[in-house]
């Protein structure tokens, strides 16, 4: 599991895996170019 958090909007996107495309579910933002993190899980 990955997330991005969109410069945009700054909301977070997480997705299952980091390649192809990766656009923000609430502006459309394009994320491909941002750096994928692993989420926190606490
Ligand atoms: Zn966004």
């Amino acid at each position: 599991m990955y997330v991005k958090q969109c410069p945009e909007c700054r909301k977070k996107s997480y997705s299952s895996s980091k390649k192809g495309e990766w656009n923000c579910p609430y502006c459309d933002h394009d994320l491909s170019e941002e750096e994928a993190q692993s989420p926190k899980e606490d």
